[in-house]
């Protein structure tokens, strides 16, 4: 996929071991580009270098995230990767979180922290089991809205898939909001495609991802999936609750 030919107006040029893409002046960015439904992801990210120069990559270092910061420094990203520490993490996802950021120097890793501590007092003791969307709500999705709207980027990049869940089969490559734009240049990557890219280049996957963690979040709020569930039906299991409210709802980035 690396190795596609380069689209109409764009050069291909070589930084170090990564390919690095520029586009020729003049393209009209408010116009969005008509992707393919297989496109290139680089091509994604690249469209959105050159059309959101502030662009903002949040990040909760699972496998779709890994692959697509990867992708997006190949492409010449070299802005902010955001993450939420809600105080909940494994050890894992912060040994992984440290990973990319010894193994990806150009990127500047922000950790915004909702609390040092889960007992911390921002939350009543327990409230992920009592109300979880409430625990979401404050440690996790505020946080970053706060920063966002003090940094106000143009659009974000994000690394959802369509296969990762039923709710997610419709994430399209341009998600247009009120406050910004989301662009998911993975949205139609199976995770098959995920684990071969992450392999071939020997990405630092979080290491729960292979003791059956398809996706992690809390450590209070996730289990590892079971045989024929989706990536996603690990995160708040039993508790009705699919989404932690950062890409849906009402409260939505
Ligand atoms: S995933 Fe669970 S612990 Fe983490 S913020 Fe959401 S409800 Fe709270």
């Amino acid at each position: 996929m690396l190795g596609a030919p380069s689209p109409a107006g764009r050069t291909p040029a070589r930084r170090g071991s990564v390919n690095v893409l520029t586009h020729r002046a003049g393209t009209n960015f408010a116009v969005l580009p008509h992707f393919k439904p297989n496109a290139d992801p680089l091509d994604v990210i690249g469209w959105a270098l050159q059309a959101h120069p502030d662009l903002v990559m949040p990040s909760a270092f699972n496998l779709n995230g890994v692959v697509l910061l990867d992708l997006a420094v190949r492409a010449g990203y070299s802005g902010e990767v955001v993450f939420v520490d809600t105080g909940y993490h494994f050890p894992e996802t912060l040994a992984t979180r440290n990973r990319l950021a010894a193994r990806y120097p150009e990127l500047q890793f922000v950790t915004l922290s909702a609390g040092a501590h889960p007992e911390d007092g921002q939350t009543p003791d327990n409230l992920y089991a009592s109300d979880p969307n409430a625990c979401c709500a404050v440690r996790k999705v505020a946080p970053l809205q706060q920063y966002l709207r003090g940094k106000a980027p143009s659009a974000l990049l994000n690394a959802r898939s369509r296969d990762q869940a039923s709710t997610r089969a419709e994430i399209a490559f341009v998600e247009d909001g009120n406050a910004r734009r989301k662009i998911n240049p993975l949205a139609h990557w199976t995770r098959q495609m995920l684990e071969a890219y992450a392999a071939e280049h020997a990405l630092p996957v979080n290491p729960l991802y292979f003791d059956g963690f398809l996706s992690v979040g809390c450590w209070t709020c996730t289990r590892a999936v079971h045989a024929g569930e989706d990536a996603r039906a690990g995160r708040w299991a039993g508790k009705g609750k699919t989404e932690c409210g950062l890409w849906a709802g009402a409260g939505q980035l």
